[in-house]
């Protein structure tokens, strides 16, 4: 190991000349594939993971199945005590785990430790929570009865989780789960292993000195297959998916077709639109960071952007000089705004789109190519330039608009008047996150209104990427329609019953209805 990549995984205990077990259902394990874990800054390779095995997969279901027969009926303040002392023992890790995020996912080390952040404010909101997950009692016509809405755990939930946020998307989901009283099972992106393994160890150690089973939390990595056999498998009741259309579509059909509970987060094709009045020196930062922070792959990057007439030369010429002075660089110092993309297979993608544009006779304002010139070690690195393209004209029916390139790749579109633009901005298959910059409160009414922005996150003044953990997390159309993390999003996590309890001495039918001669 590199004398950059070693002290990250000593930090966290996961450094071995061996093969890592990478199953966790009480005891650690793993007999399946051999997975790589390549940082995606050197190409260097940080270590290699025992994945699991078919029957690995099925003895950690069997076991997080018994788990949650004890964890069910474990109080649920209980449970939120719980979550307080993980929450407690991912901030004592909180930097190492976030140096460990940009090591393996590549995002910058602010970032990284962001993450874990959110991981710490979700858990923060979950102990209050946990005392606060309500039933309601519903007014009967009938007299003497009481109709009851009590929420009770759902079972075992699989976490299906992205690449580019490794630690997070399952933060928002432990927590929401285990609070509610569920089993929880975790499969992470075969590339992100290191994360789920540091991440599993420190909820394990938690979860032991408080003698409750491991297999509350557990871990199975893999790739594909494993994925395939955990929402095929009617052991699960709930599959939370993270990831692209693609795969979204095989997740939901799957599991809709065995009438399990699927939620599922994701692509997004995010849009900004500025108008007249907006203010740029706010406004341009915004979009810089929305299109060109963590490279491109967040799934609320900015990928469109929509001028009005009257401030495209001057906001253009602002973000030119922004994208102008962007280096590339490793994503563990502090200094660096760009890292790399995960994987070799997404330079290829990010050069298919920029070739895309250009055939279709797309002006390249900025980047467009590749770094080829670095320095050792990150010559090794899968650095692009970020790109600023303006095709000749707004098709959302066209593929240049219409789809997610996970790279960092901005569209740009002219336009006279708003609704246009919010026309535009719905165009889409997807609905992830939307942006509008302005200071017209007349603007801002149409905009979060029934005429506004269809998707998920409408943001007034903010940027498209990122979010609070407060408010419930998700996208419409295409994007999967799911919520995770605050707001309402605990009560998908479960099964809610509908109680009418008789207090009286008669029996009758609702609605008035007679059966009697
Ligand atoms: P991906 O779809 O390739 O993989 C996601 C997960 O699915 C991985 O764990 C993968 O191993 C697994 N998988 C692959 N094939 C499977 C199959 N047939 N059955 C079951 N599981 C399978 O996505 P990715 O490249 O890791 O992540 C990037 C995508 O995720 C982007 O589209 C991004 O927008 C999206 N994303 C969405 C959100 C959101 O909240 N909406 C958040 C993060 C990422």
């Amino acid at each position: 190991l590199s004398t950059r990549a070693a002290p990250v995984l000593n930090a966290l205990d996961i450094a071995s000349e061996n093969e890592l077990p990478g199953v966790y259902d009480g005891q650690w394990g793993g007999s399946g594939d051999v997975l790589e874990s390549v940082c995606p800054t050197t190409g260097e390779v940080l270590a290699r993971v025992r994945s699991a095995s078919p029957e690995e997969l099925h003895t950690a279901l069997e076991k997080s199945k018994e788990a949650y027969k004890f964890f069910r009926s474990v109080p649920a303040p209980r449970r939120g005590e719980i979550l307080r002392q993980i929450r407690e023992a991912l901030a004592a890790k909180r930097d190492e785990l976030g140096a460990l995020v940009s090591l393996e996912m590549g995002k910058i080390r602010t970032e990284g430790v962001g993450e874990v952040q959110e991981f710490i404010d979700i858990a923060d909101y979950v102990v209050g929570l946990s005392r606060m997950m309500n039933g309601r009692v519903v007014a009967s016509e009938r007299p003497g009865h009481s109709i009851l809405e009590v929420p009770n755990p759902l079972g075992l939930v699989a976490v299906l989780s992205a690449f580019n946020f490794p630690v997070a998307v399952y933060g928002w989901n432990l927590a929401l789960s285990l609070a509610a009283g569920n089993a929880t099972l975790w499969k992470p992106s075969e590339t992100t292993s290191l994360c789920s393994i540091a991440v599993t160890k420190i909820i394990s150690s938690v979860l032991e000195k408080n003698s409750i089973p491991g297999a509350v939390a557990s871990l199975v990595t893999g790739g594909k297959y494993v994925g395939q056999a955990i929402v095929e498998s009617r052991d699960v009741d709930m599959v939370s998916f993270t990831g692209s259309e693609h795969v979204g579509r095989i997740v939901g059909r799957t599991v809709q077709s065995r009438f399990g509970k699927v939620l599922l987060e994701l692509g997004g094709n995010n849009a900004s639109i500025v108008m007249p009045d907006a203010d740029l020196s706010l406004a341009v930062p915004a979009v810089f960071f929305g299109a060109v922070g963590t490279a491109g792959q967040r799934c609320t990057s900015s990928r469109r952007l929509y001028l009005h007439r009257a401030v495209v030369a001057e906001f253009l010429e602002r973000l030119q000089k922004l994208y102008a002075s962007v280096r590339p660089g490793d994503p563990l110092a502090a200094s660096t705004l760009l890292g790399p993309l995960h994987t070799r297979a997404a330079v290829g993608i990010y050069s298919d789109a920029v070739a895309r544009l250009r055939k279709a006779g797309a002006e390249i304002l900025a980047g467009g190519t590749q770094y080829v010139d670095l320095a050792s070690p990150l010559d090794g690195g899968n650095f692009v330039r970020p790109t600023i393209a303006v095709p000749k004209k707004v098709d959302v029916a066209d593929a240049i608009w219409r789809e997610e390139t996970f790279a960092p790749v901005l569209c740009v579109g002219v336009f006279d008047e708003l609704e246009e633009a919010i026309q535009w901005n719905n165009g889409v298959p997807q609905g992830l996150s939307s942006s509008l910059w302005t200071r017209d409160l007349r603007n801002v009414g149409k905009w979060i209104g029934p005429a506004g922005s269809d998707a998920g996150i409408v943001n007034v003044n903010v940027g498209t990427s990122g979010a609070e953990i407060g408010a419930a997390f998700g996208g419409n159309k295409s994007t999967g329609w799911g919520r995770e993390s605050g707001g309402d999003a605990w009560k998908q996590y479960v099964r809610w019953s509908a109680c009418t309890i008789n207090f009286s001495d008669e029996a009758p039918l609702a609605q008035g209805v007679q059966f009697s001669s």
